[in-house]
């Protein structure tokens, strides 16, 4: 029997101490979360995107009340670029879906503190991921009402990804070509 080792690592930090792009990624996630259409959960997220062109764009959760018509904010961030500029890589995508006044410290904070998309935005995300499997998007994510945030690849969040080379295609060279 042979065992493939897994590494992950999620990292905790304050909103100061991410570059300036990171930044305003989150602040855009937080800017349209009050967009949010979540009657039924009263859970909002807002998520932003950022493509390797340098260009944002922005999504909320639209909750229906059949609950599985629902569209996630990742899901609809990455769908409203592919609407604005066709079909991109993304670098990075920030969530914000803290939905109260809570406050943490950096060295207090648990696995259950952290709020990362759900396996089906995953999914979704590595499809418009870069080609590079072993960085991928970074997904920054808001931690509390104020600064502190956590960042991962996702290779760590989604270690073992079924994705287009599975399918024997470079997908983005498709959809170039399609165009
Ligand atoms: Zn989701």
């Amino acid at each position: 029997m042979r065992t493939l080792e897994i590494k992950r690592s999620i990292f905790i930090t304050w909103f100061d101490n991410l570059l300036p792009d990171s930044q305003e990624l989150l602040l855009a996630a937080r800017r349209v979360k009050p967009n949010a259409q979540a009657p039924y959960s009263g859970f909002k997220v807002g998520a932003a995107v950022l493509d390797v062109a340098g260009y944002v764009s922005t999504g909320v959760n639209v909750e229906r009340c059949t609950y599985t018509q629902t569209t996630h904010a990742e899901q609809n961030a990455i769908d409203n670029m592919v609407s604005k500029y066709g079909p991109m890589a993304i670098s990075a995508i920030a969530i914000d879906a803290v939905n109260d006044d809570r406050r943490l410290l950096v060295d207090e904070v648990v696995l259950n503190d952290l709020i990362f998309p759900c396996g089906h935005c995953l999914q979704i995300i590595w499809e418009n991921c870069l080609t590079d499997t072993t960085r991928g998007v970074t997904i920054i994510s808001y931690l509390d009402s104020k600064n502190l945030v956590a960042l991962a690849p996702i290779s760590s969040l989604l270690p073992v990804r079924f994705g287009p080379n599975n399918l024997g295609l470079d997908v983005f060279s498709k959809l170039r070509e399609d165009r």
